[in-house]
């Protein structure tokens, strides 16, 4: 995407054009679910000078009129997406952090029912995932499996 759709998608949401909002949309499409300090860095590459409360203020803008949805893993930091309105779901490595997307569980939104609405009219289900990364399951360097000697072998005989 260049510059001008950014400004085309800001108008459609009737949201003044501004570098900033522009950068932190880019920087957004760039690094699906990062978290802020990625964008401040990515943003910072076309707009050295700005400052961390103006990226605040525009992820905060953007999430707000939906063109930017912020996710928060429990024991994760916000992170920030453009993929919007599509009810996907997320896959989170317990031990790295890793957040990859998955679609829809069953295709169509909300994917889930719950097991009673309470009277509620529910669109949309949001899922999180959670379990080891590939990396992960076959790194062994994770802190929990250094099992380099082996336990102790009960012995058969008494
Ligand atoms: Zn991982
Ligand atoms: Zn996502």
């Amino acid at each position: 995407m260049h510059a001008e759709d950014y400004s085309a998608t800001l108008r459609s949401s009737s949201l003044r054009v501004t570098k900033q909002r522009v950068a932190v949309l880019a920087a957004v499409d760039t690094h699906p679910h990062a978290d802020t300090e990625t964008v401040i860095r990515s943003v910072r590459e076309s707009l050295p000078d700005v400052s961390h409360q103006a990226v605040y203020d525009s992820l905060h803008t953007l999430t707000e009129v939906g063109l930017v949805r912020s996710i928060q893993p429990s024991g994760s930091v916000a992170r920030y997406e453009r993929r919007i309105g599509d009810n996907h779901h997320h896959l989170v490595c317990r031990s790295c952090g890793l957040i990859v997307d998955v679609d829809c569980t069953v295709g169509h939104a909300p994917c889930l029912s719950p097991s009673h609405d309470h009277g509620f009219a529910v669109d949309q289900a949001e899922v999180t995932f959670w379990g080891l990364c590939p990396d992960c399951r076959s790194g062994g360097s994770g802190p929990s499996d250094q099992g380099e000697g082996s336990p102790e072998p009960l012995s058969p005989d008494v």
